[in-house]
């Protein structure tokens, strides 16, 4: 083992809401090789905790189609409906440090009466000292007026105001089920995560996750976020924009389409697997060529080809 494949520990983390779609192969590509450019480890998680929109079947698809395309990960697979007591136990954590509250308020009274911020209305603590029962109700975290800042390897500086531009959020739900933002900082931690690469449209969830990492005294990781790729009618490709699944048959020009969304060097067509292809990419992986910015159209990709 390298020096380095001690120190990079990278991750995808699909939701099994759909089946793997050409905008998430870019995220996966881009994190396989950020990993695998520094000798490092590349582990796979399936964030599933949102159990009412996931498929379970949908987890062993996805996990075969990485395999299909090369991607192949160190490690066991993290399933985040496993996880539920780790879940539960960092919640009583910042219960004891009195940072949580429950909160009776419906989206309806919080979209009635707050400012919209920048992922949606800004909740302002209405329940904050009410002390409501736990049972039945959301569970959200407290947050100081200070500011968040990190440093994003392609996106560049990133700064939020957490009370300002968000408001105390949730961490479990009304209906019991944790919210993401718990599960990821708790499963980044666990799995000693270093590095994260992941598609822009979380870019504003990572301030959230570094003041949870900073109340929990986690560390933090270095974060990429590439700019998520869209259809001809600008819509991040996903279930609900119908992204078609991608299919192994394509995985050679779909690898070479997702190198090109990345700005990077794209192997010629000797390489035939798909293996072969991202050895290559990784040896000449440049996190400079990224191309800065939220999004990025696929439309001229094979990946983008919705017929
Ligand atoms: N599960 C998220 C998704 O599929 C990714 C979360 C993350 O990488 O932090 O979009």
């Amino acid at each position: 083992m390298t020096e380095a494949s001690t120190q990079y520990i990278g991750r995808f983390a699909p939701s099994p809401t759909g089946p793997l779609h050409f905008g998430s192969l870019v995220a996966a590509v881009a994190s396989f090789l950020d990993a695998r450019a520094v000798g490092g480890q590349w582990l796979v998680r399936i964030e599933d905790v949102d159990s009412t929109r996931c498929k379970p079947e949908l987890a062993q698809e996805i996990l075969a189609t990485l395999q299909a395309f090369g991607l192949v990960w160190n490690g066991d697979i993290l399933v985040q409906t496993q996880r539920t007591s780790r879940y539960q136990q960092a919640l009583d954590r910042l219960a004891t440090l009195q940072l949580t509250y429950a909160c009776s308020c419906s989206r309806r009274e919080i979209a009635d009466s707050s400012l919209l911020g920048i992922d949606g209305p800004v909740y302002r603590g209405v329940c904050r000292d009410k002390k409501l029962d736990t049972a039945g109700n959301a569970i959200r975290l407290r947050v100081a007026p200070a500011e968040i800042c990190f440093d994003d390897r392609v996106q560049g500086r990133q700064c939020q105001q957490l009370e300002r531009d968000i408001g105390d959020f949730v961490l479990k739900r009304r209906d019991g089920l944790f919210a993401y933002q718990l599960a990821v900082v708790i499963d980044d931690g666990d799995q000693n995560i270093t590095h994260v690469v992941r598609g822009a449209d979380l870019l504003d969830s990572t301030a959230r996750q570094i003041y949870l990492q900073q109340a929990l005294a986690l560390p933090e990781p270095r974060y990429l976020h590439i700019p998520v790729i869209t259809n001809s009618a600008g819509q991040k490709l996903s279930k609900q924009t119908l992204a078609p699944a991608i299919s192994a048959n394509d995985a050679c020009a779909l690898l070479r389409d997702a190198l090109r969304c990345l700005g990077q060097a794209v192997p010629d067509d000797g390489f035939i697997t798909p293996t072969a292809m991202l050895a290559s990419a990784a040896s000449t992986w440049k996190v400079e060529a990224i191309p800065r910015g939220r999004a990025a159209t696929g439309r001229h990709t094979a990946g983008m080809d919705e017929s």
